[in-house]
């Protein structure tokens, strides 16, 4: 952690913010808070301190667990120096400074995933700004089905039954991603309105094949969603293996992009973003709105938005990250991704050459499964538990995702359950190596695993 880096950044930067008022009469209007009030404020803050140590420590490399980012203290800091006005990025009477700097950003965003002209906002996550290009795609061909693969994030079907529209899931193939089969013969019985693909999948870090997603659009016309909101910055990266990487060169062809830089983007949550190719679908935003709509002729941000109120300050953080490490390959942004990548390869081949271990399928991004070695799926379940809390007592953090057998099953090794039915489910361990620190831990985070399944190696 780094509170002295952000509050030495927070006090020069909150000193030019309140010399940018300085012609207003000075006004004491810290939500009326005297001295003799302080005392009372830090001993509130100190028990809010000591509540906050009951977390898992995300900020620290051996923190290996789940999607958790620490953001930039350069997003941390211009978070809370925006808070100190609190801007609303709505409308322009809320948030003038802000919805521009929203602009900009968003601009950059678009122009990483080769759109100079498109249609986009914040919003306050992955799942709302999924919800926006589900309901777009809802607008353009009513009643029409949404396609996702199972290994789609769980929220598709539920959006969909929201806008009421019909949804289908498309089973995968054993690295998780949408087979292409499978998805031509739900095309072939027609109807199809939307197919969503992902970009890295939030289990597996798995890439669906956009290329060849897109060559049946061609065929059987239907609106294609990426869903990037973990995988879009990989884009950036410079060392994606091939099929990742050919999906990646795509993205610009979809006709709508999820990114939540909550998640890759180094920001605090309450970061999501939408961005659609076509401009003119802001005509289904159109609404009228007594309330906010009166210093200026020019786009609102809630004239394109379902969200009404939305907090400026994240996109003031979203805005100062990009302006230290701009969205380009070869930046230290996308060195970062790149290190990632290398980590989740590294383990990988420990853990694929460790008997103790079946390696689930091979990385395509910087997420790592595996199931523990056993004779039962039970007994390989209980012992993933098992490690997993035998890890935590050593200060390493792990996930646990349940995950159809046929991720871990091989044609060629007998060893694997061959006889359980690919869609028994198996609990193992996953990692999400998304911190650039990580690889200077990969041996330690090794090593810790390692005694952490030691106690059964005779297995
Ligand atoms: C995380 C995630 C979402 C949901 O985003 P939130 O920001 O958590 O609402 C959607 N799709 C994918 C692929 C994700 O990884």
């Amino acid at each position: 952690m780094d509170p002295d880096i952000v509050s030495s950044l927070l006090t020069h930067g909150l000193a030019r913010l309140k010399s940018e008022f300085s012609a207003l009469p000075p006004a004491h209007s810290e939500g009326g808070v005297r001295s003799e009030d302080i005392p009372a404020m830090a001993a509130v803050l100190d028990e809010t301190a000591h509540r906050l140590g009951n977390n898992y420590p995300y900020f620290h490399p051996l923190y290996a667990g789940q999607m958790l980012k620490p953001p930039h203290p350069i997003a941390r800091a211009a978070y809370a120096m925006a808070s100190w006005l609190n801007p609303n990025n709505h409308a322009l009477d809320g948030g003038r400074a802000s919805s521009a700097m929203e602009i900009e950003a968003i601009r950059e965003i678009a122009a990483m995933f080769g759109w100079q002209e498109h249609l986009g906002h914040l919003t306050s996550g992955g799942t709302f700004a999924n919800l926006e290009a589900l309901w777009v795609a809802g607008q353009l061909a009513p009643g029409k089905t949404i396609l996702a693969s199972d290994q789609a994030h769980y929220t598709h079907s539920r959006i969909s039954a929201v806008l009421k529209l019909p949804f289908r899931g498309v089973p995968t193939d054993r690295q998780g991603r949408m087979d292409f089969n499978a998805l031509e013969r739900a095309l072939s019985g027609g109807d199809i309105g939307t197919v969503v693909v992902t970009l890295g999948t939030t289990a597996l870090g798995a890439v669906d094949p956009l290329g060849q997603i897109l060559a049946l659009r061609d065929r059987y016309g239907f609106r294609v969603h990426v869903d990037a909101a973990y995988g879009g910055y990989f884009r950036l990266a410079s060392n994606l293996e091939p099929d990742a990487a050919r999906a990646f060169a795509r993205i610009s062809d979809a006709d709508s992009i999820v990114v939540d830089p909550h998640k890759h983007g180094l920001q605090p949550y309450g970061c999501g973003c939408i961005l659609f190719r076509d401009p003119a679908i802001g005509r289904f935003y159109k609404h009228d709105s007594p309330y906010t709509y009166f210093t200026s002729s020019e786009l609102h941000l809630g004239e394109i938005s379902l969200e009404c109120s939305r907090a400026g300050a994240s996109a003031v953080a979203l805005w100062a990250t990009q302006r230290l490490l701009p969205l380009i390959q070869g930046g230290d942004f996308s060195e970062g991704l790149d290190r990632s990548i290398q980590v989740a390869r590294t383990l990988y081949a420990k853990i694929a050459s460790d008997p103790r271990f079946i390696p689930g399928p091979e990385p395509q991004l910087d997420i790592l499964t595996w199931a523990v070695h056993a004779p039962t799926l039970n007994e390989s379940s209980r012992l993933a538990q098992h490690v997993f809390d035998r890890a935590a007592g050593q200060d390493l953090h792990l996930a646990l995702v349940q995950l159809p057998v046929a991720f871990f099953q091989s044609p060629t090794d007998p060893r694997f359950w061959p006889s359980a039915p690919g869609d028994s489910q198996v609990t193992c361990l996953r990692s999400v190596l998304m911190k650039p620190e990580h690889l200077t831990w990969t041996d330690e985070i090794w090593n810790r695993l390692d005694r952490a399944a030691h106690s059964f190696s005779s297995l």
